[in-house]
């Protein structure tokens, strides 16, 4: 099984995605990127009262699962307008949509909400894949937006989160990567599934465009080699 996290761990460097599933306990979050994941929490929530009144699918659980992804299908056919954390499985890959919106016409806005100040590359790739497990599932996309910060709000008084907050969409950019994601899915699924470790060298995908949280591990044993020299 895939995640949305685990096919960007993958696409950033297969070693992570496969000590993520088979030696977890190597992984190091630090404070700081604790403190990024939490803040990051706390802005899902924030942009929801932008979309007020809506279902939470993951009510009750601690993340997004099998029983989420019923739940979102109970919302659907119930005639749910707004739903948070809608999650969908298809294809051995389970995603969660920080808020869906229903139109007029039963098609569907999808807004996965992120705390920048713009559009990056890598949420791209995350839309891509919530795009690909949401239209696999049957799900009828109208467009699929970054929620982010508004660079040109100055808060005057109380929060404006209408203001706080703007919609980009990326529906085309989206669209480019769907070609490909069927492959990408089975090769990582394949990747995480193997029984030897991928041999990776460190580099630049050691922090870009995330922090990896094995660096602990495949660090340990340069800076070793490099104190051994620094004593020969
Ligand atoms: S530290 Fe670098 S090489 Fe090691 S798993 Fe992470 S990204 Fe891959």
């Amino acid at each position: 099984m895939l995640s949305k996290s685990k096919i960007t761990r993958g696409l950033q460097c297969q070693k992570s995605l496969w000590l993520y599933k088979n030696q977890p306990e190597l992984r190091y979050i630090s404070d700081q990127q604790q403190a990024i994941f939490d803040s990051g929490a706390n802005v899902g929530l924030l942009a929801q009262h932008k979309f007020p009144n809506g279902a939470d699918a993951t009510k009750g659980h601690n993340w997004p699962n099998f029983q989420c992804a019923d739940n979102t299908r109970n919302l659907i056919s119930s005639g749910q307008q707004i739903i948070y954390e809608a999650t969908f499985v298809f294809n051995k890959v389970l995603v969660a949509v920080d808020i869906l919106v229903r139109n007029e016409d039963g098609c569907w806005d999808a807004y996965e909400v992120k705390s920048t100040n713009g559009v990056k590359k890598p949420h791209i790739v995350d839309t891509a894949i919530q795009y690909f497990v949401m239209t696999g599932c049957g799900i009828k996309l109208r467009s699929v937006s970054i929620m982010h910060f508004n660079k040109e709000y100055v808060r005057m008084g109380p929060l404006d989160i209408n203001n706080l907050f703007v919609a980009t969409e990326i529906t085309e950019e989206v669209l480019v990567w769907q070609e490909q994601m069927p492959h990408i899915v089975q090769d990582l699924e394949a990747i995480q599934s193997q029984s030897k470790c991928p041999e990776v060298e460190i580099g630049n995908q050691c922090s870009e465009p995330y922090g990896c949280d094995f660096r602990n591990h495949c660090w340990k044993a340069i800076c070793l080699t490099s104190a051994i020299s620094a004593l020969i």
